[in-house]
């Protein structure tokens, strides 16, 4: 089709009976020193266009005719066999179609180019695509742009984690939260304390200073009331990390939890309890009431309604007993634990169903140890979102994540606020990886010719079943199983790595002639249809015995 380029010709269909076969105009042929010069130039001259036409700029189509030359990989037949139908050459120059195949030493170079102006994947490799290819292209191009540095600091943070179950505490008031709600119009603080437990809320009016001091006020009245928690949960307010309130936990034996920083949805109840508060704060504002009146009007009903949660009242499950509000009431409920505890995690797996959905949540493999990237403040429109030096990820634990920078200097964040660094492996490693897979594949060749001729009775046997499924399952199966033997064997050779072995199996039915191929990609099932996966194999196996 390419050498017919150059002429312009219809095609035209003529019926045999205007059309009589004669065997002498069948048998016309032009020897090929009588065909003209021209024609042949014309025809190499199209061939050379479209070769010069999809060679990226600065790369030089003599540089490309030049490395194909001695292009171990393009020497190496096999690897192309898929795509047989479609390869022409001119020159040393190989040509897929109307792209030119380019040899292993240039493609860093193409890629390169091919990345100039930082487009993403899908643009990137369509516009490699039109003009260039080499086998596992596609991959070679998702590596590289995920490995390019500058499109790092600006891309996407790590996906959040699914959410932590927390657990009931065993009793009230052994685990409590506090954070401050404000300022309110009047310059005053609200000063809020929650009980993991009961979800029994305290809430104390601060003007103006929220010091350490007046926390500590505040939380040494509670404490007299209900005695002194276990652990106390904050954000990284000045007034939370001083030493004065680090001092006061220390004398009262109480647990300091600090949660992660930017990241208040860590102290999930008490950002829930200020939001309910906060509202009817609101509703006083608009109706012109008392703020502090208002306040307690809507503690004495939060306190003794059924909280949605436990189902039970905090007062019931901090006191043991009902309080008497307005409504009439017989006063002789009683709460089972157990039933507060079921009710308690059900809500909360339900909660953190909901939640990991619509975050998108999703395990990642980030480990200690990890290069990351740390999102930053934005000083203006063109700060990139993470600080342009990886940091050294030290500790994971779910969401919440510990990294150090080169100073040693360590920060507490969440996973969302990270992103793994990908650093790129030098083109010299490159050419070694592809130069070992050579030669794997050609041991594997040798090897898989004896596998042919040693099934070649169990095949026999599979034609008569006529179903082909059957036959190149079968097929398969021995030439994988010989493949591990082939491993086995390679190993003192220098085969150790796993990944390369992987491609090893891979290659292997890319071996048996086929149709021409178009690119695949690795197909992944929605994860919600793991489960349900393993009853389909092979069943067309059973159904010939
Ligand atoms: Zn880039």
């Amino acid at each position: 089709m390419l050498r017919m380029q150059p002429f312009k010709y219809v095609v035209k269909y003529i019926p045999g009976s205007q059309n009589i076969v004669d065997s002498l105009s069948r048998l016309l042929v032009v020897p090929k020193n009588e065909l003209k010069q021209g024609e042949i130039n014309q025809a190499e001259e199209y061939i050379r266009f479209v070769a010069s036409e999809s060679t990226p700029n600065a790369v030089k189509i003599e540089d490309v005719d030049k490395m194909s030359l001695n292009d171990k990989e393009l020497q190496n037949i096999r690897i192309y066999l898929t795509v047989k139908q479609e390869l022409s050459s001119i020159g040393h120059i190989v040509l897929r179609g109307t792209r030119l195949i380019i040899p292993t030493e240039l493609r860093n170079q193409i890629l390169k180019l091919g990345h100039e102006g930082h487009p993403g994947i899908v643009l990137m490799k369509q516009r490699l695509r039109s003009k260039v290819w080499w086998p596992n292209m596609d991959r070679s191009i998702e590596e590289y742009c995920k490995s390019c540095y500058g499109c790092q600091l600006v891309a996407n943070p790590e996906k959040p984690e699914p959410m932590i179950q927390t657990s009931l505490p065993s009793k009230p008031w052994e685990q409590i939260s506090a954070d401050f709600l404000g300022p309110l119009p009047s310059g005053e603080y609200l000063f809020t304390v929650v009980d993991y437990y009961s979800r029994w809320l305290e809430v104390t009016i601060m003007s103006k200073s929220t010091s350490a001091d007046r926390v500590i006020d505040a939380l040494d009245k509670m404490f007299t009331i209900h005695g002194l928690p276990i652990s106390i949960a904050t954000d990284n307010g000045p007034q939370f990390i001083s030493d004065t309130f680090k001092s006061y936990l220390v004398q009262n034996g109480i647990v300091h939890r600090r949660i992660t920083p930017l990241w208040p949805a860590a102290n999930g109840e008490i950002e829930r309890q200020n939001r309910s508060l906060l509202k009817r704060m609101r509703i006083a504002n608009a109706e012109k009431k008392n703020l502090s009146t208002e306040i307690q009007t809507y503690l004495k009903m939060y306190r003794s309604a059924p909280h949605c949660t436990t189902g039970v009242s905090p007062a019931e499950l901090l006191f043991n007993r009902t309080l008497r509000t307005k409504l009439p009431d017989i006063q002789i409920r009683s709460h089972d634990d157990t039933e507060v505890r079921d009710r308690d995690s059900h809500r909360k797996e339900k909660g953190k169903l909901y939640a990991d959905t619509r975050r998108n949540a999703t395990t990642n493999d980030l480990k200690a140890g990890d290069s990351v990237l740390v999102k930053q403040n934005r000083g203006n429109k063109l700060s990139t979102t993470f600080n342009p030096k990886p940091f050294t990820l030290l500790e994971k634990h779910g969401n919440s994540v510990v990294v150090q920078n080169d100073d040693g200097d360590t920060y507490k964040r969440n996973v969302t606020h990270i992103k793994r660094f990908i650093e790129r492996k030098s083109s010299e490693n490159q050419n070694v990886n592809s130069e070992n897979v050579n030669n794997e594949n050609q041991n594997v060749n040798s090897e898989n010719q004896n596998v042919n001729s040693g099934n070649v009775n169990s095949e026999n046997q599979n034609v008569y079943s006529e179903n082909q499924n059957v036959y190149s399952e079968i097929q398969n199966q021995n030439i994988s199983s010989e493949n591990q033997n082939v491993l086995k064997g390679n190993q003192n050779g220098g085969i150790n790595d796993k990944a390369q072995s992987n491609k090893l199996m891979k290659s292997v039915p890319s071996l048996e002639p086929s149709k021409p191929s178009r690119p695949t990609r690795d197909r992944k099932l929605p994860s919600r249809y793991k489960d349900f996966v393993e009853t389909i194999v092979y069943v067309g196996l059973y159904t010939v015995n």
